[in-house]
C-alpha cells in the first residue's frame, strides 16, 4: 500500500474549486499540517535535492512532460513508448476534448478575476481555438458556461467578503487575500527530467497547497502523482517546501456543477512512488523499449492508443 492516512477521505458537499471548505480548513490545520510536522519529509526527497540521488535523473537526454511521467491508464505504460518513442500521436476522446476546455475555463475565468480583466463568457467563447479541439462546440458550450458563472460567483462572493473584512486594503491587497492563486504557472521541470516548461494547475501561495483539476474523471490513488511531482518541481525551482497536495475533481452532469477533493499529505512514499514512475518511464524513452501489451481486458476501451494497439 502506498499510502494510508486518508486514502479514502475525499471532501463532497458545499466546495468551491480552489477554495477550500471550512471542513477542509479544520483538516488542514488539525490534520494535515501537523503530520507534515511530525512526520517530515526526508531530505533528499525535497525538490531541491535534485542534484543527488534518488531524484537525481538518470538520463540526461530525455525530457517528459508530467502527465507522461503520472499517468497509469496504460497498465504496462506503453502509451509512453508509442508517444515518445514511435512518435504516434494519439487519437482524443470525447472526454479529453471537455477536460481541455473546462481547464481552460477554470484558468482563464479565475486569471481574468484577478487581474480585474471584466470578459464575459460569451467573448470568452469567441477566442477558443477549435482546431486544437476534437469535439463539436455544441457539446461543449452549456457544461462550459456552468462552470465559467459557478467559479465568477465564488470570486465575487470571496472578495466581497474579503473587503467587508478590510475596508481600508487597496484593490490589489484585496485580490491577492481573496484569490491567492497562480494558476497555469509556468516552471522547468528539467532539474528533474521533464519537459522545460509546465504549467500548475494552481498554486495557493498563502497556504503553499498543489492543485491538480481533474475533469470527468473517478478518484484513483495514482491522481496523486501528479500533484506530488509538481510540488516536487516547485521545490527544486523556487526551494519552497510543498507538503500538501490536493486534487480537485471537476464534473458537469445534467446542468449541475459537482466538485470533491482529495486533501492529502505529500509524503515521502508518495515521493518515492513518483520517482519510481518518472525512472520507469524515462527508461522506456531512453532505451526505447516495447513494454509490451497487458491482456486485453486490462487497456481501457477509451484509450486514446486502442487504434495503435489493436487494428
Ligand atoms: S491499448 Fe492497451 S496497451 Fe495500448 S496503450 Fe492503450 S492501455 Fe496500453
Amino acid at each position: 500500500m502506498i499510502y494510508k492516512d486518508n486514502r479514502n477521505r475525499l471532501f463532497n458537499g458545499w466546495i468551491r474549486l480552489y477554495f477550500l471548505s471550512d471542513v477542509e480548513h479544520k483538516y488542514l490545520l488539525y490534520q494535515l499540517l501537523p503530520t507534515a510536522r511530525d512526520v517530515g519529509v526526508s531530505k533528499e526527497l525535497r525538490g531541491w535535492s535534485w542534484h543527488q540521488p534518488p531524484l537525481k535523473p538518470y538520463y540526461d537526454n530525455v525530457k517528459l512532460p508530467m502527465y507522461a511521467v503520472c499517468s497509469k491508464y496504460c497498465p504496462t505504460n506503453r502509451d509512453v513508448y508509442l508517444r515518445y518513442v514511435e512518435k504516434i500521436s494519439p487519437i482524443p476522446s470525447g472526454k479529453v476534448a471537455l477536460g481541455k476546455i473546462l481547464h481552460g475555463v477554470v484558468s482563464d475565468c479565475l486569471r481574468a478575476f484577478a487581474q480585474r480583466r471584466n470578459i464575459d463568457f460569451e467573448s470568452w467563447w469567441q477566442t477558443i481555438r477549435w482546431s486544437e479541439i476534437n469535439e463539436k462546440p455544441e457539446n461543449l458550450k452549456e457544461p462550459s458556461r456552468k462552470v465559467w458563472d459557478f467559479l465568477q460567483k465564488i470570486c465575487e462572493a470571496r472578495l466581497a467578503e474579503f473587503s467587508s473584512r478590510q475596508p481600508y486594503a487597496s484593490e490589489l491587497d484585496l485580490i491577492a487575500s481573496a484569490v491567492p492563486f497562480l494558476v497555469e504557472h509556468k516552471i522547468s521541470g528539467e532539474l528533474l527530467g521533464l519537459s522545460g516548461i509546465l504549467s500548475l494547475d494552481c498554486y495557493d501561495y498563502l497556504k503553499a497547497l498543489m492543485f491538480d483539476l481533474k475533469v470527468a474523471s473517478e478518484p484513483q490513488e495514482w491522481h496523486r502523482l501528479s500533484p506530488v511531482g509538481y510540488a516536487l518541481v516547485f521545490e527544486s525551482v523556487h526551494e519552497v517546501p510543498v507538503d500538501v497536495c490536493c486534487n480537485v475533481y471537476l464534473d458537469v452532469k445534467d446542468g449541475k456543477v459537482f466538485v470533491r477533493r482529495d486533501l492529502f499529505f505529500a509524503s515521502d512514499e508518495l515521493r518515492q512512488w513518483w520517482i519510481e514512475e518518472r525512472d520507469r518511464k524515462l527508461e522506456i524513452v531512453a532505451e526505447g523499449k516495447d513494454p509490451g501489451k497487458p491482456n486485453r481486458s486490462q487497456c481501457p476501451v477509451d484509450c486514446m492508443y486502442f487504434k495503435f494497439c489493436y487494428e
